[in-house]
């Protein structure tokens, strides 16, 4: 087998866009160009904690020099005849313009071709940039193994995302006030190396829209065109709007997923919004336990849950809307994107009816009425009944005897029995509406619920065990790591050996900081 090292480098954003003249790594406003070319600093100590077995295979390389590729992935050893940089962009934050951003934290220390594609490697810790404003550069160990067990569950998911390629420890520490209270605590720093086709995000053509630099703007969208829409055809209006809508389409189904398992983001400012539609970014994430539109992981946004789960569409298409503006210069015509922004509202309707009838094994959209669903997430809602245990145990639900229902509902509900009890009449209602269809439907039992379990996951990364696996982490045991890892490639299997994960999330984790409570700082 071929080592990770063997694959051909293949610059095309550094080498066709235009580089930030100065190369002095002082943090400063970074004009007319799209990225600064930028060393990773050297850690203390690098270990390699993990690495995705399953990338390497999908790439059909192995890693022939362990330490050479801790010494490359933790930013000590360069790749050979590549140079680092940092991307500059801007972004709505929390609904406010924030100005430049940029790569703070984030170095491509790669750009090679792996099976025919193109792939840009990134080291997300690796030391401070033009663009690291007042902070550091740095991420700790707690956040990157949120981050690197995230992305690769999530592909496993079959949501489109970002990967992680490998989690190193770099043997320095690192101080972070995780509540932003005052308490600051040494954390062991790390570093992730993700990858990905592309990084640009939405705020890559809002700084240069911001700065009224067409030229800019338009060598980007030319070149992402080129790269990754070329299907599109040629640079023109029309391929502009096609491309515009394009994004849209991929926002929007990428959001429908993120429903589907209960994935909420935590912080999507456009910064955080790729423009292949991909989930990039992991921060303060969570995934939705008991059933709570309202719910968000965030504490920075606890005020306001702007970025709460039943709102995500709706901030998908404000983030869209500000990337309309920022193409608007380009196109000169405001009706055909405004044509396009008012189609994924329409199409948002839609699409989520169909998922939600998947995950209870419905078929015929059109004849299910948009109130069986209402009502379905209604009375999740107000019975707090756990999201994947639910969906999960009806994909094995057979009997359709409403005494066997009520077993499920009081399996996931994290109410007391009592309490539960009196949401029963709701749901005895919901339930003959849904067998009636079930039945009217006849499809064959066995095939509907192997369909189901391919929608509803049975594990995800609940706060818990991640943080459960940071806690060993820290004490320098990472055998959860790699239990967690190994769970979550198959996370629509059955894999008894793992059952303790199919659970409710313990009492203890409820007002934890790190499973309930999460902030931005990493
Ligand atoms: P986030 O909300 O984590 O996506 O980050 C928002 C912006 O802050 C991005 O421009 C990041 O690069 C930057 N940033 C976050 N943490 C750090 C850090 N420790 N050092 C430098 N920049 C950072
Ligand atoms: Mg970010």
């Amino acid at each position: 087998m071929k080592d990770i090292f063997s694959l051909p480098i293949a610059p095309s954003f550094s080498s066709e866009l235009p580089a930030d003249p100065l190369t002095t790594n002082v943090s400063r406003q970074v004009k007319s160009s799209c990225f600064s070319f930028v060393k990773p600093i050297s850690p203390a100590r690098p270990e390699l904690i993990h690495y995705s077995a399953s990338l390497l295979k999908e790439w059909n390389v192995g890693i022939e020099n362990k330490k050479e590729f801790t010494e490359v992935m933790s930013g000590n050893k360069s790749f050979l005849g590549f140079r680092p940089y940092a991307m500059c962009y801007g972004g709505h934050q929390f609904g406010q313009w924030a100005g430049q951003l940029g790569d703070g934290r984030a170095i491509n220390i790669a750009e090679l071709e792996v099976n025919n594609s193109l792939l840009k490697f990134q080291l997300k810790g690796a030391g401070p940039t033009p663009y690291s404003r007042r902070a550091d550069g740095l991420a700790v160990l707690r956040s990157s193994i949120r981050e690197y067990l995230c992305s690769e569950a999530m592909h496993n998911l079959r949501v489109p995302t970002t990967r992680a390629l490998s989690l190193i420890k770099t043997g320095d520490m690192v101080p972070r006030d995780i509540l932003y209270n005052g308490n600051v605590r040494a954390e062991p720093g790390a570093i992730v190396c993700r990858t990905s086709p592309s990084f640009i995000r939405f705020g890559n053509f809002e700084i240069f829209a911001s700065r009224q630099d067409k030229k800019n703007l338009t060598n980007l969208v030319d070149y992402t065109i080129k790269h990754h829409f070329k299907e599109l055809g040629s640079p023109s209006k029309t391929t502009y709007l096609s491309f515009f809508e394009e994004v849209v389409n991929r926002t929007l189904s990428l959001v429908i997923h993120w429903q589907r398992v209960g994935f909420v983001h935590g912080v999507m400012n456009t910064d955080n919004l790729s423009i292949l539609g991909l989930t990039i970014d992991f921060g303060p994430y969570g995934w939705l336990e008991d059933y709570n539109p309202g719910w968000t992981p965030n504490t920075t946004d606890a005020q306001h849950r702007r970025y709460r789960f039943g709102n995500q569409p709706n901030v998908a298409l404000w983030n869209l809307t500000q990337l309309a503006n920022a193409l608007y210069p380009l196109i000169d015509e405001a009706e055909p994107l405004e044509n396009i922004l008012t189609g994924f509202k329409v199409k948002y309707a839609h699409q989520s009816h169909s998922m939600m009838c998947n995950k209870i094994g419905l078929y015929s959209f059109d004849k299910v009425s948009d109130g069986l669903i209402y009502t379905l997430e209604e009375n999740l809602r107000v019975s707090e009944m756990d999201m994947t245990i639910f969906f999960r145990e009806i994909s094995s639900f057979e009997s359709f005897k409403w005494q066997d229902f009520k077993l499920i509902l009081k399996q996931c509900s994290y109410m007391e029995e009592s309490e539960l009890i009196s949401h029963f009449p709701k749901w005895k209602d919901w339930f003959k509406e849904y067998k009636k269809l079930v039945l009217t439907e006849n499809i064959e039992k066995k095939s509907r619920l192997d369909k189901m379990k391919l929608t509803n996951p049975k594990y995800v990364l609940r706060n818990y065990m991640a943080q459960l696996a940071i806690e060993k982490a820290e004490i320098g045991d990472y055998s959860l790591v790699d239990e967690l890892y190994t769970l979550l490639q198959n996370p629509y299997d059955e894999q008894p050996e793992f059952k303790k994960w199919y659970a409710k999330r313990p009492e203890w984790a409820k007002q934890k900081v790190g499973c309930s409570m999460l902030s931005c700082s990493s």
